[in-house]
């Protein structure tokens, strides 16, 4: 007997091709961000619907950076769940270093490559699909599903989801699910924190060959750096269930992130991506700053980062510091239905488990998980994300969109 479920998995299939056309066509309207404009893009999203003759409605509190919400009702009452993606992509940044252009979504090898490809136009388009279908089907659901397509997500910005969870509280729900590349083998139920700073060193300078009357601020800038490491020892505690879900998973998140990711993922890490100082290599600088990207596993605050932070400074009397802006970690349980429902979906289509897992980076889903919100995300694999030569894997894309759609139909249904 065809149940429900088998219908909505076979018109998903059917829809293979027109899903990969799609979102090669999204790749082609470029919407890197800076500066973010993600006008002609959302065209693209907005025409489907309409084409099927699904309700929407656009928000756009900066120009250049709509946001869209549709909303489907299920025949009875239940949860409701919120499908989230965003259409602005990183810059391209070097084109030679690309070995296709990355606004042409070159079908090759299996893959698709192009800018977006995989974070997250693969996934932004899957969840659409995912929402028209169950759409079709909404009176078999329960609950209400609704959709948000939206910008400004690459550089933390404030016209996307941070808008519309502040402004429109229909977008939070009951549960958030996001297909942010993960990999088809790791599934998010939370991310680290991120802290930056700016540290400033200032002396009174010199002639370069007249050392004895200032000292040299990038001397002292590269000091108070090696001190910097020791906020590497900050780490989660041993034995929090998180710390022991981690460890359990900790090839695949080697897999997912690369070798060595294990190690780092419950340690507070340091990097230093901007130095700047002196003018004339015959003269003793009077200033040095540099700016510092420190992440935060899920259970240490950044009051006590802060804390060795200040003392580390308070060293160097020239130095002083600055936040320039922070997230903290977040997470959700990894027990949740949803974590469930996506982890025997992606087992029977395609004999995968995923593992649960944090994320070293951050997304959107954080924006939920503050609200108080069960917020998990899974995805295809990040090859080339924020590099060049990013691709999505044909099989990968087509692996998430059906695991979400079965998802959140047993979601929706049980
Ligand atoms: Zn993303």
């Amino acid at each position: 007997m065809t149940t429900i479920k088998d219908h909505l998995l076979l018109r998903i299939s059917e829809r293979e091709s027109e899903m990969l056309e799609f979102l090669r066509r999204l790749i082609q309207v470029p919407t890197p961000n800076p500066p973010g404009d993600t006008t002609a893009a959302m065209d693209l999203v907005s025409q489907f619907l309409s084409q099927r003759g699904i309700p929407y409605e656009i928000v756009e509190p900066n120009q250049g950076m709509p946001n869209l919400i549709a909303v489907l009702s299920g025949g009875s009452d239940g949860p409701r769940l919120v499908l989230n993606g965003h259409l602005d992509v990183f810059p391209a940044g070097d084109l030679n270093r690309w070995s296709h252009d990355p606004w042409a979504a070159i079908q090759a090898d299996g893959c698709i490559y192009g800018r977006g490809a995989s974070d997250m136009k693969s996934g932004t388009t899957a969840l659409l699909f995912a929402f028209a279908e169950l759409h079709a089907i909404r009176q078999h659901l329960r609950g209400s599903l609704v959709l948000t397509v939206v910008s400004d997500e690459e550089t933390f910005g404030p016209w996307g989801a941070q808008y519309l969870v502040e402004h429109r509280k229909e977008v939070l729900g009951n549960c958030l699910l996001s297909a942010e590349p993960t990999s088809p083998y790791a599934l998010r139920f939370g991310e680290k924190g991120r802290l930056w700073v700016k540290i400033r060193v200032r002396t009174p300078g010199a002639h370069g060959a007249y050392v004895h009357m200032s000292p040299n601020p990038i001397a002292i800038a590269a000091d108070l750096i090696a001190r910097l490491r020791s906020l590497e020892e900050i780490r989660s505690s041993a034995e929090t269930p998180l710390t022991v879900t981690l460890q359990k998973n900790a090839a695949t998140i080697d897999k997912a992130y690369g070798r060595g990711a294990s190690e780092i993922i419950s340690s507070t890490t340091v990097n230093v991506g901007v130095i700047k100082g002196g003018v004339k290599i015959n003269m003793v600088p009077s200033d040095c700053e540099f700016e510092v990207d420190i992440r935060t596993p899920p259970d240490v605050p950044h009051l006590k980062v802060m804390e060795r932070l200040k003392e580390i400074v308070a060293v160097f009397p020239e130095a002083e510091f600055e936040v320039l802006d922070q997230n903290a970690a977040s997470t959700s349980s990894p027990d949740h239905p949803m974590v469930q429902a996506l982890i025997q979906n992606a087992k029977q289509l395609s004999d995968i488990e995923p593992k649960p897992i944090i994320a070293l980076g951050g997304c959107d889903a954080r924006l939920w998980r503050y609200a108080g919100i069960p917020a998990f995300v899974y995805g295809p694999s990040p090859t080339g994300m924020a590099a060049a030569d990013e691709l999505v894997r044909v099989d990968e894309f087509l692996h998430v969109a059906k695991t979400h759609a079965l998802a959140v139909f047993d979601y929706l249904s049980n």
